[in-house]
């Protein structure tokens, strides 16, 4: 038997307390590529990964992308929408991803960046509407269901 290939990590060093933090992706994802939006916790170490062109999202921004949206009240309107994280904090289009050692930034919001990492057990979905729908659990059929990561 053949050991099967490691997943590659993305590792990305904190620059205030100098800890890795592992990602379990090979690389920080481009959200553009795949019309995607992504929105970080309160802490700032779950992910909120959904479709920019999800229905109830284009009902909140018309035609705006997501990451050039300006409109600040638009933009808590979709939040306020939102159930908490899974980790008890909101979704902010402001919040940051941080280091889960020291709290520093990591990597910045939508709104600065079209990259995101994801963190362990981040909600990726394709529809913002699952959410609504209770606890995101149960995740063993139906490829709608929202996926954890
Ligand atoms: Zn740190």
């Amino acid at each position: 038997m053949t050991t099967p290939s490691p997943i590659s990590q993305l590792k990305i060093r904190c620059s205030a307390c100098k800890k890795e933090t592992a990602f379990d992706q090979p690389y920080a994802y481009h959200a553009g590529f795949s019309d995607q939006a992504f929105l970080y916790d309160d802490a700032g170490t779950c992910t909120l990964v959904f479709s920019a062109y999800e229905e109830e999202f284009s009902s909140v921004f018309g035609h705006l992308m997501p990451w050039t949206a300006k409109d600040e009240e638009k933009k808590r309107k979709f939040e306020d929408l939102l159930p908490p994280s899974p980790n008890g904090g909101r979704w902010r289009f402001a919040n940051s991803a941080r280091c889960p050692h020291c709290g520093a930034k990591l990597s910045g919001p939508m709104s600065e960046t079209i990259y995101y990492l994801l963190y362990p057990g981040s909600l990726v979905l394709n529809d913002v509407r699952e959410l609504k729908k209770g606890q995101p659990v149960g995740t063993d059929n139906s490829g709608a269901a929202p996926r954890r990561v």
